[in-house]
């Protein structure tokens, strides 16, 4: 599943080609998504309209538009967004087809349908629901040990559980979480309200370590990722406990184990994780 490392790798691949592109077509070739795709609101928001800026919310996409509205991309399980030239034959899973003035097209392409494909007037984004309870940015710089730390305290639920509720903070999906959680030492299971202020302070560095690296790589290849020109990522040669079950770990060589918490499979050296 796209994580935010992908995500943050697909908007800064098509940072470097969309903005100041009109959108001059849209086909929607199937609407069945998580969310239908409303097509006479893309027309009516999108086409025409000249591309601004891309940013990231999340694991949302957001792309800009000159007339002050918004399309936003979620990739859901296993969206892509393509960038190639017109007119080569379509797949099955490309869904909705954005044309460009400059001979190319952006392509959504999404076998599982989670994805989403929403456009929004200019007034519309602060309301628009799935963005409005969401908790801080990781790798932004006001995000730090002591909010973590405050807001754990009493609570008795696993630290791993508190690290990828989106309300809490905003992009630690369960690859990163397992990841950021072998590199401060800490184990998934331990309640997070019991973790010192100090721990914190390592788990916060090594979360936006992780999600940086991961980032600086191109993203994951665990789920077919792809960027916008449909390179694979080559994150996963680098990770340290994640799906290294019955593997050694590349610290002390105790066996990787794996738990599943929460419905996801968790993946800690017992040695290493306290
Ligand atoms: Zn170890």
């Amino acid at each position: 599943m796209p994580e935010l490392p992908e995500v943050e790798t697909v908007r800064r691949s098509l940072l470097v080609k969309l903005p100041g592109r009109r959108v001059t077509e849209i086909q929607v070739r199937d609407a069945r998504l998580r969310v239908p795709v409303n097509e006479e609101k893309l027309n009516k928001l999108i086409a025409g309209r000249r591309v601004t800026d891309l940013s990231r919310r999340a694991k949302y996409l957001i792309i800009h538009f000159d007339s002050g509205s918004h399309l936003i991309i979620h990739l859901g399980m296993s969206g892509q967004l393509l960038l190639m030239p017109a007119g080569r034959p379509f797949d099955k899973h490309e869904h909705v087809v954005f044309s460009l003035d400059d001979g190319l097209e952006l392509r959504f392409r999404d076998p599982r349908r989670f994805g989403m494909v929403v456009a929004l007037g200019e007034s519309e984004l602060g309301e628009f629901a799935p963005l409005s309870h969401l908790g801080p940015e990781p790798l932004a710089a006001d995000c730090k040990a002591d909010y973590l730390f405050e807001r754990s305290r009493g609570l008795k639920q696993p630290v791993k559980n508190f690290v990828m509720d989106q309300r809490v903070i905003v992009g630690v999906g369960n690859i990163y979480a397992s990841e950021s959680l072998f590199l401060a030492g800490i184990h998934p299971l331990k309640p997070a309200g019991r973790i010192s202020r100090a721990r914190w302070q390592r788990l916060t560095e090594s979360i936006k370590r992780v999600l940086r690296d991961a980032i600086r790589q191109g993203g994951t290849t665990l789920s077919d990722f792809r960027d916008s020109e449909g390179n694979a990522g080559y994150f996963q040669v680098a990770l340290r406990v994640y799906g290294r079950k019955g593997e050694p770990c590349r610290t002390c060589r105790a066996t990787i184990r794996s738990q599943v918490v929460a419905g996801r499979s968790t993946f800690f050296c017992p040695k290493c994780q306290r």
